[in-house]
């Protein structure tokens, strides 16, 4: 177990994961929140959930589930968690202003160690820090749902974060078994939101010119493209599948070109035709009464082809 203290602000889903994640290596963790009852709920959740891995054989790091869930602690006070922390993982909703608000308070009181990154999704670093005198202190570290099961962390600095906070941050994903990629600067959409986005602004045309439906949609991404990025990733797979990514684009990049040009405008994505007949042919294959079963079998998915991948 080690000494050093994590702070996590906000014991929600994401907020839970990180503290997971944190105690696997065995950190000192503070969660807090402005709920007293979301805390007690997330000691609740963790303790449970780190059994149930434990007892699965999927628990992370080295220490038993009872070890890991003695490195927990909450508090209700900002001030109280800050306190001699290394690194704080913020993890409140994705309310701008909200966000402000906590890094306004943050700033007041955060010692000169502390490195503060945020989970937020869509948010720019540069949006909720600018102006702060811990400004260099801060970033984004971006997780995907499941953090537990999918490893991937995208790194984001503001223009003033400074390189030792980014490789702090880095090294300490890399320690929690995490795998975190850097983006050099902040952009919208951070990577994998814009990779995301763009597949999903082609499904959408296809789906409303009715050239595939959203299940054989799925087929093309789950049992074709979706099997390769498993583990090779698409600029390796353009690579072996020709004499190198040179070969590769010299033989299909006029291609990929002529396709790329038929592509049509970004879409309004909007309640309409198109959004109903989506939600129609997704709702036939999870019943919105099932999700939450299809999220727990997707979560098992998860944890057994992360085991695979550890072979390869
Ligand atoms: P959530 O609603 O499950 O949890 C948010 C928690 O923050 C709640 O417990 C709430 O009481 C607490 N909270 C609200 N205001 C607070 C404040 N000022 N101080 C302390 N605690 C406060 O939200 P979530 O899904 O865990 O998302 C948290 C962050 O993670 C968001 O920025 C989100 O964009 C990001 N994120 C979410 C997902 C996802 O799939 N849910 C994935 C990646 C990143």
């Amino acid at each position: 177990m080690k000494t050093e203290k994590i702070g996590i602000v906000g014991s929600g889903l994401i907020g839970r994961a990180w503290s997971m994640l944190f105690t696997s290596a065995g950190y000192q963790v503070m969660l807090y929140d402005i709920l007293p009852d979301q805390l007690s709920a997330a000691l609740e959740y963790i303790d449970i959930e780190l059994h149930r891995l434990e007892e699965h054989g999927l628990l992370r790091g080295h220490l038993t589930a009872e070890q890991q869930f003695k490195c927990l602690r909450t508090t209700s006070d900002l001030k109280e968690l800050s306190r001699k922390a290394i690194f704080i993982q913020e993890c409140i909703p994705e309310r701008i202003e909200w966000k402000r608000s906590l890094y306004q308070q943050l700033d007041d009181i955060l010692e000169e160690q502390t490195i503060v990154s945020s989970s937020t999704s869509t948010f720019m670093p540069s949006l909720f820090t600018e102006g702060l005198r811990h400004c260099h202190n801060m970033l984004v570290s971006h997780p995907l749902n499941p953090p537990y099961y999918i490893p991937l962390v995208e790194i984001v600095p503001a223009p003033w974060t400074s390189p030792q906070a980014v490789e702090f941050t880095r090294q300490l994903m890399l320690e929690i078994q995490q795998k975190p990629v850097t983006l050099k600067r902040e952009v919208l959409g951070f990577a994998t939101n814009r990779i995301q986005y763009a597949i999903i602004n082609e499904i959408w045309h296809l789906v409303d010119k009715d050239i595939l439906t959203v299940r054989d949609i799925d087929t093309v991404m789950n049992e074709g493209l979706g099997l390769r990025y498993a583990f090779l990733g698409p600029m390796e797979t353009a690579h072996l599948n020709a004499e190198g990514i040179r070969d590769y684009i010299q033989r299909f990049g006029g291609e990929i070109h002529k396709v790329s040009e038929t592509y049509d405008a970004i879409p309004k994505m909007e309640p309409g035709p198109t959004l109903d007949k989506i939600a129609e042919q997704c709702e036939e294959m999870v019943p919105r009464d099932m999700l939450a079963a299809r999220r727990k079998e997707r979560d098992a998915f998860l944890t057994k082809l992360s085991a695979l991948k550890k072979e390869f």
